[in-house]
């Protein structure tokens, strides 16, 4: 089965009808067949309007909120981009399609090996994946043009701020465990501008810089 029926209903319905605009991003997940990233008992869910389980507590993330923090980057297709948060890869795909490069951070080795695995059978070779903390960034790729973290943070972790590029754009949930607001940075001659999008919910940033595992 290709979804294809599922996709454009989701992109219409979920996407275009609640504001997405960008004729990029709508044109990225209309191609992507986001059933691929999701766990076959779930395959049938994969098109509906909510974050699915994909192991270990984790979620893939609402199709809206991964088109508008997609959209709120502006991507022209020469960027190198920094993703916390590989998860299922799906995301990270949706970016390899808008920019030149993807580097993506994910803290657990399963769900980073598991997304490497997908990246590779879908033919996808424009994304460097790597394990580890990602709220200390990627120091040896920076700068970034634009850095997403697709979990939320008690606060911007300064490393992302510093590891950005002048004109860059960061998108990040900044709040407390439950509930956050989308946080968009833009870093213009060197001055730091903060606007709040909207209300959301994601799962932690776990790491240095963000919440520690068992913090509530
Ligand atoms: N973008 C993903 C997708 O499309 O499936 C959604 C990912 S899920 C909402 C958030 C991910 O962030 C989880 O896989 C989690 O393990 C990861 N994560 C949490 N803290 C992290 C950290 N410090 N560094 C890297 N990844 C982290």
């Amino acid at each position: 089965m290709n979804f294809i029926a599922q996709r454009k209903q989701m992109v219409q319905i979920q996407l275009i009808d609640r504001g997405i605009k960008s004729e990029r991003v709508l044109a990225a997940f209309s191609a992507l067949a986001r059933h691929e990233f999701v766990a076959v008992e779930l395959i049938n869910s994969a098109y509906e309007d909510c974050p699915l389980p994909i192991g270990a507590g984790q979620t893939i993330s609402q199709p809206y909120m991964a088109a508008l923090m997609t959209e709120l980057l502006e991507l022209k297709g020469n960027e190198t981009v920094l993703e916390l948060g590989t998860g299922s890869g799906y995301q990270t795909a949706i970016l390899a399609a808008l920019a030149k490069q993807v580097h993506t951070i994910e803290r657990i080795t399963h769900l980073s090996a598991r997304a490497q695995a997908k990246f590779k059978l879908l033919g996808i070779n424009n994304i460097q994946a790597h394990e580890g903390d990602g709220t200390l960034g990627l120091a040896q790729f920076q700068p970034y043009d634009a850095i997403i973290a697709t979990a939320a943070a008690p606060q911007v972790p300064m490393p992302l701020i510093e590891q950005l590029k002048d004109n860059g754009k960061l998108i990040i949930p900044v709040g407390n465990r439950g509930f956050q607001t989308l946080t968009l940075i833009e870093k213009k001659n060197n001055q730091i501008f903060k606007t709040e999008k909207c209300g959301c919910v994601f799962v932690p940033l776990i790491g240095e810089k963000g919440w520690q595992s068992d913090d509530y």
